[in-house]
């Protein structure tokens, strides 16, 4: 049985999971002893945790060592308790476009103190930093070759019951050889009634579809549209942040950007063309747009309706 449907069930009625409900063996043996792990140096910063290169002994490789940024944390416990459930989702999810989780350190045996999240190395780092760097273009068929990877990943995700809520090119990771992987799953949740609370004020407002921004509704198919924006960002190099285009058309949106207005704005506005340079784009890819840029979110498309798509036509 997964441990994440033990956290499901204690989702449901209210209560944060914690790793004293997990079983003690399947901790054990994810448990790693920090002088197993040397700190090399930062990797990146996030919008809730810190990240560092490190080197792991045991297995005489490269890791990367996660922690929660004490510095913007209002509510210490409660962030320990989301990162506790970001590493048990991680620790089950095992699929080649999904960043893998090699354990955990913590200086107690509940991980509340001091908890690290320590996942494989990703050696060339974040899409969004790998494009951003470029000089020279990144070939089409490279681009779309890590679409149909995030696609895949995502359609195992959603079969696993498991809503990510944050996918953007900052979060999707590339190994040594231009392999795409999902990760950070800091804002996952499990799919069930009762789930859809954000715990966190910093959300992710510009990949979001309408239903999720005015009726706080966190499905698969918010996952699908978020996916959109994030395939636009692959195509533009990540020139621009999603918000660029709104806030340039619409004033109002420079003094007050609420989750209420953005959400009005893409109810009245519906399409792709809230994101720029849409017509550079070659038809194929529009297509794939379209399919995940559907107001009403039955109507868009499965990731694995996405993984086909860019299978027959990429
Ligand atoms: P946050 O929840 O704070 O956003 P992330 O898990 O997204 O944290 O990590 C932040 C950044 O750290 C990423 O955008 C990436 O640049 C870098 N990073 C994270 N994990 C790895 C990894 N496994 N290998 C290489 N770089 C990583
Ligand atoms: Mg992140």
């Amino acid at each position: 049985q997964k441990v994440w449907v033990v956290a499901k069930k204690f989702e449901v009625r209210g209560v944060k999971m914690t790793f004293s409900e997990v079983p003690q063996d399947y901790l054990n043996s994810l448990r790693i002893d920090k002088s197993d792990i040397v700190i090399k140096g930062k990797l990146g910063n996030g919008h809730f945790g810190e990240v560092n290169e490190a080197f792991m002994a045991a297995k005489d490789k490269s890791v990367a060592v996660k922690q929660i940024r004490i510095d913007r944390n209002e509510n210490l416990e409660r962030s320990i308790h989301d990162f506790q459930k970001e590493f048990l989702i991680m620790s089950e999810l095992h699929h080649e476009n999904i960043v893998k989780a090699i354990g955990f350190m913590s200086d107690d045996d509940e991980g509340m103190s001091n908890l690290k999240i320590v996942v494989e190395f990703q050696k060339l780092g974040s899409l969004e930093k790998y494009l951003k760097s470029r000089k020279s273009e990144i070939a089409l068929d490279m681009k779309y070759k890590w679409l149909k990877e995030v696609a895949q990943g995502m359609a195992y995700l959603s079969s696993e019951g498991i809503v990510h809520r944050d996918l953007a090119a900052r979060n999707v990771l590339l190994n040594e050889n231009f392999t795409a992987k999902i990760t950070d799953f800091g804002l996952a949740r499990c799919t069930e009634d009762g789930c859809y609370q954000m715990v966190n004020n910093e959300i992710p407002m510009f990949y979001y579809s309408p239903e999720v921004l005015l009726n706080r509704k966190y499905s698969t198919e918010g996952d699908v549209w978020s996916y959109g924006v994030f395939s636009w960002e692959i195509m533009i190099d990540c020139q621009k942040a999603p918000k660029t285009h709104i806030v340039e058309m619409d004033s109002r949106f420079r003094s007050h950007i609420t989750r209420e207005n953005v959400g009005e704005y893409l109810l009245n506005n519906p399409g792709t063309f809230y994101l720029t340079e849409i017509y550079k784009f070659e038809d194929r890819f529009k297509n794939l747009l379209d399919k995940c840029f559907k107001v009403e979110e039955k109507q868009r498309a499965s990731f694995d309706a996405i993984v086909k798509h860019l299978q027959n036509n990429f």
